[in-house]
């Protein structure tokens, strides 16, 4: 189905290494769901990461939607987003 990961086979060493920083993108505002409403015409869902899909393109993803269509997270892959301002 896919042979995307081949190209990223070098950059595993690298995600152990410094995941955090790789893996985790802060923002102010949550983004809204692309893949709910690409595939269910959902609005308003707060997508937690930003990532490469199975399909391809990248895409802001929610938690249920990264486990279905995400690639995983890392340089080239994907990143999850935390709210600095969470405890408002
Ligand atoms: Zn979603």
């Amino acid at each position: 189905m896919t042979d995307t990961d081949e190209d990223l086979e070098w950059l595993d060493d690298l995600e152990n290494l410094d995941s955090y920083l790789l893996t985790e993108v802060i923002v102010n505002k949550l983004p809204q769901c692309d893949t709910c409403f690409a595939y269910k015409r959902l609005v308003g869902i707060p997508a937690a990461y930003d990532g490469k899909t199975k399909k391809g393109p990248w895409a802001y993803m929610c938690q249920e939607c990264f486990e279905i269509y995400g690639v995983g997270l890392g340089l080239g892959k994907g990143h999850r987003f935390v709210r600095w301002n969470s405890e408002e």
